[in-house]
């Protein structure tokens, strides 16, 4: 198992207690707009500065970066502040000059972490160097790339790592800009166990609307930390200009969040959590014993179908049962997205079954 370093262990005097905030502008675009923009995040309480100094745009002509001469702009915000930074890396040429500036951590990004060769070529990059590497999820949800671009940098050498879950690029992602996908974060700690993951609400909504919901989720789901990018005239930023907040609505974010702690004080707090799980726990396995029980029968169909030379998918029938299941779960309190995905889930299984039936040599 990977041993990764956890932050308050980084040696940035990142401050240990549970959320870790890191903010700053999504672009660095002039000196004053970092520096300003950075004196904000820092007295909202941020505790690593951010800014992008080369930026990955869909289409060409946008606003790239200022590329290399930012990095002074940044050092001189966290001079200022006394705060760490950050900025992104795409390539060795980029991890070369953000080494040679002195920045304390560097991120890789969405569109980078989906490209094995890429990830690979910053890990060289950096075989042998001591500096804590931020890896955003790929942009599509895909958590065995996640986890092979940890391991890459793992592999070279970096001990100090975390992840950044900015939501998945999918075509039904309304209302964010990426869609959060929970489950993939989630798996990715079930996976690797000491893998710290910040949550990075401004990429997910896409909007200042939804990210105060997006950040409580995050903090309930227990993530370790937020990213959120901070101006200091988002209207006027040359990138994400609908995403980004003014220090003082970044402020106005971190009062609002409710921070729970993630084992209650009560004395008796985890015996009555571990009742309850208990419950949950045969639930389950009454769950499991159902559903292969229903499978038993789906099997007895298949076999039936088979001596009758009858398809598997009969149209009339799924299309009665998606219905019907989907309304029965729906009625039960859960929601049109669960109950749909349940029933196509259980008749995938059921189609497999039976379709292994149709297809044993034995029986033929
Ligand atoms: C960013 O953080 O500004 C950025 C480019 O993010 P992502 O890689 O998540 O798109
Ligand atoms: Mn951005």
């Amino acid at each position: 198992m990977m041993d990764i370093i956890r932050m308050k262990d980084w040696g940035l005097a990142l401050n240990p207690s549970k959320t870790l905030l890191i903010a700053g502008p999504c672009s660095a675009e002039n000196e004053q707009q970092v520096m300003d923009s950075c004196l904000g995040a820092a007295r909202t309480g941020a505790n690593l500065l951010r800014a992008g100094i080369w930026k990955p745009r869909t289409r060409p002509n946008s606003f790239e970066g200022r590329g290399a001469v930012a990095l002074p702009w940044i050092k001189a915000a966290s001079a200022a502040t006394q705060l760490p930074c950050t900025v992104e890396v795409a390539n060795a040429r980029h991890v070369e000059a953000a080494l040679k500036a002195e920045i304390d951590v560097l991120w890789i990004g969405a569109r980078t972490t989906v490209n094995p060769f890429a990830v690979q070529e910053l890990a060289d990059a950096l075989q042998g160097v001591d500096i804590p590497v931020l890896i955003k999820n790929p942009i599509n949800p895909d958590v065995e790339l996640w986890i092979g671009a940890v391991e890459r940098f793992w592999q070279a050498g970096i001990k100090k790592i975390a992840a950044i879950h900015r939501g998945f690029s999918v075509t039904k992602s309304a209302p964010y800009r990426n869609l959060p996908m929970w489950e993939i974060p989630i798996e990715l700690q079930r996976r690797l166990k000491t893998l710290e993951v910040i949550c990075d609400p401004s990429h997910i909504c896409g909007r200042r609307d939804l990210l105060l919901s997006v950040a409580q989720k995050s903090l309930d789901l227990n993530f370790d930390g937020l990213m959120i990018e901070t101006h200091i005239n988002p209207d006027e930023a040359l990138s994400d200009a609908q995403q980004q907040l003014t220090p003082s609505a970044l402020q106005l974010l971190m009062d609002a969040l409710i921070k729970r702690q993630s084992v209650g004080e009560h004395p008796d707090f985890l015996a009555n959590l571990e009742a309850l799980r208990v419950d949950i726990d045969s639930l389950d396995r009454d769950l499991i014993e159902l559903l292969a029980k229903r499978m038993e029968v789906a099997q007895e169909i298949g076999r039936y179908k088979r001596e009758n030379g009858v398809t598997i998918l009969q149209m009339n029938r799924w299309s009665n049962i998606f219905d019907s299941r989907v309304k029965a779960t729906i009625d039960a309190g859960l929601s049109e997205d669960f109950a749909q995905a349940f029933i196509q889930c259980i008749h995938k299984e059921s189609i497999r079954q039976q379709t292994s039936v149709m297809n044993d040599k034995k029986m033929a």
